[in-house]
């Protein structure tokens, strides 16, 4: 038996933070499908000459490629109890065929993060870019020392074209039609708990963990 967490959450939500604080705190393996894809690509295994082929021909890696591909990275030992998806499934048709690959006894817990589009926007245009160092700063959660200058190197600070409000009310709308029929889904099963994102990012944290004490999922 293995327990998949499956983190929900629009961009900017605070998934990617989550994930690799839940990952460590439970010692699970975290399976990013975006990781999975460069490193395949990088390494051109079958897998990755597959999905290059669809990508040179601009079409979409159809889903059973990519389900193909997760099922062998958490066969491995280190996904035996259980693991963390980030990426993956992003659509209803994904999270159908994902259950059906999956064991009778594996214990699936959806945790969506609620995050208003509102705060989705203040965070992203509020974010600050160094051009030189690898340094993200925002200016009401992380605010320049000096206006416009990187606290860690000095270099020059710029907002990514992505993090404007309209672009990111776009990418909201997609993220919400796709993933409606998904929170539905999982609700339906009754493995989905919705978590306030709209705090610290350790209280958020609390907040997961109160759902998988609750959930009575075994990590041991
Ligand atoms: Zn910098």
């Amino acid at each position: 038996m293995a327990c998949i967490l499956i983190l929900l959450g629009a961009p900017g939500a605070g998934k990617g933070t989550q994930a690799v604080r839940l990952a460590e705190a439970y010692r699970l393996t975290h399976v990013s499908t975006g990781d999975l894809f460069r490193l395949h690509l990088g390494q051109g295994s079958s897998f990755g000459l597959k999905a290059k082929e669809y990508m040179d021909a601009g079409a979409l890696v159809p889903d059973e490629v990519v389900l193909d591909m997760l099922a062998e990275r958490v066969g491995q030992p280190d996904c035996e109890k259980g693991y963390l998806l980030d990426g993956f499934p992003r659509t209803l048709a994904q999270a159908e065929s994902l259950g059906s690959r999956l064991s009778p006894d594996d214990q699936v817990v959806v945790l969506a993060l609620d995050v208003s589009e509102e705060t989705l926007i203040r965070r992203a245009s509020g974010r600050l870019l160094c051009r030189s160092c690898e340094n993200i700063q925002h200016l009401d959660f992380k605010p320049p020392a000096r206006g416009g200058i990187c606290d860690s190197c000095g270099g020059e600070l710029y907002r990514r074209p992505d993090d404007a409000p309209e672009v990111v009310r776009e990418r909201i709308a997609v993220y919400r039609n796709q993933t409606a029929p998904l929170v539905e889904f999982y609700d339906q099963l009754d493995v989905l708990t919705r978590v306030d994102g709209e705090r610290a990012p350790g209280e958020i944290f609390e907040g997961l963990r109160s759902v998988i004490a609750e959930r009575g999922v075994d990590l041991g």
